[in-house]
């Protein structure tokens, strides 16, 4: 190993598809950093000892993908804001002796939503479709923003609740109504920013939502890329605004570089050059 290199990597499974090497790479061609970063299927059952053993060999940190983010916070030692909020994490940092657990998915959409899309959500309408760890990651980082609405919803309801009776607080201290209405029920043409964070995309299974829940002025985020979802392609059928999760996908990892190097790369050119990949 060279000692002035530092060692960094993403642990999932599957984990083939990931772009993560790819981002990082070119966040360290352009920063002029000297690092690797490679792409680590963990076993099922042996995410603790995968991470232990690139400790062992002097890795400074990694990103964590499906399955393991709830896993990875239970392995952290100590927790940003954001992973003890979302009780998930997908970037770990190995320091002083400590696992430290971060999660960068909400900076990340929040990122791409108002930097890159020009969406800005303070008093808005937000609709979040989900309730599994990529919808629960980035509630804290909307409620930030101070949309005047966030509702959930989700096609198991109890998980929605769940959510909602959890972040409530959080909810009442940026004045957001925080609410939970059942996917059948939802109201047309009422919502500013619609976000799909449901798997359904990867399995082009029917969300069941009414597509005149979409309209001209609203923008609909899919939390999926590298496909045209039916989600979007029903959003483009109403004129909605579209957009995939690509740019969240690169937001998230430029948080994860900024917390490893304390350098903030450009993310731009980055999205550009993936998306003509
Ligand atoms: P989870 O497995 O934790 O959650 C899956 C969610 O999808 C649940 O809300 C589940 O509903 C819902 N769902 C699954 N199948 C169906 C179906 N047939 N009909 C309706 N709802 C369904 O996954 P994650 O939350 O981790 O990931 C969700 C998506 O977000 C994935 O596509 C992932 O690739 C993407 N993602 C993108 C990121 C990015 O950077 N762009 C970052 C993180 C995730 P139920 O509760 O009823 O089972």
């Amino acid at each position: 190993m060279n000692e002035l290199k530092k060692y960094f990597a993403v642990i999932g499974n599957p984990i083939h598809h990931s772009l993560s090497p790819q981002i990082h790479a070119a966040f360290a061609k352009e920063s002029e950093i000297d690092m690797s970063y490679e792409a680590v299927l963990s076993p099922l059952d042996q995410f603790q000892d995968t991470v232990k053993k690139l400790i062992t060999q002097k890795f400074t940190g990694v990103n964590v993908t499906l399955p393991f983010k709830k896993e990875a916070y239970a392995l952290a030692s100590t927790h940003s804001n954001q992973a003890k909020i979302a009780e998930a994490v997908n970037t770990l940092e190995f320091k002083d002796n400590q696992i430290i657990g971060h999660n960068t998915d909400g900076i990340g959409l929040v990122r791409d939503l108002e930097q890159n899309l020009h969406v800005k959500l303070a008093n808005q309408k937000i609709l979040l479709i989900g309730a599994g760890g990529a919808a629960e990651g980035v509630i804290y980082s909307m409620l930030e923003k101070e949309p005047s609405e966030l509702t959930l919803t989700n096609r198991t309801i109890e998980k929605s609740n769940a959510i909602q009776n959890k972040m409530h607080a959080y909810a009442k201290n940026f004045n957001v109504n925080l609410n939970v209405i059942e996917i059948q029920k939802l109201p047309h043409h009422y919502f500013d920013v619609i976000i799909n964070a449901t798997s359904t995309s990867l399995i082009d299974a029917d969300l069941g939502i009414d597509n005149k829940v979409f309209h001209a002025k609203c923008l609909a985020y899919d939390m999926m890329y590298g496909k045209e979802t039916s989600f979007i392609k029903e959003a483009k059928s109403q004129g909605s605004k579209t957009s995939d999760g690509l740019g969240m996908l690169v937001e998230q990892a430029a948080e994860a570089f900024f917390i490893w190097h304390q350098v903030k790369p450009q993310t731009k050119p980055v999205i550009n050059l993936l998306r003509k990949v």
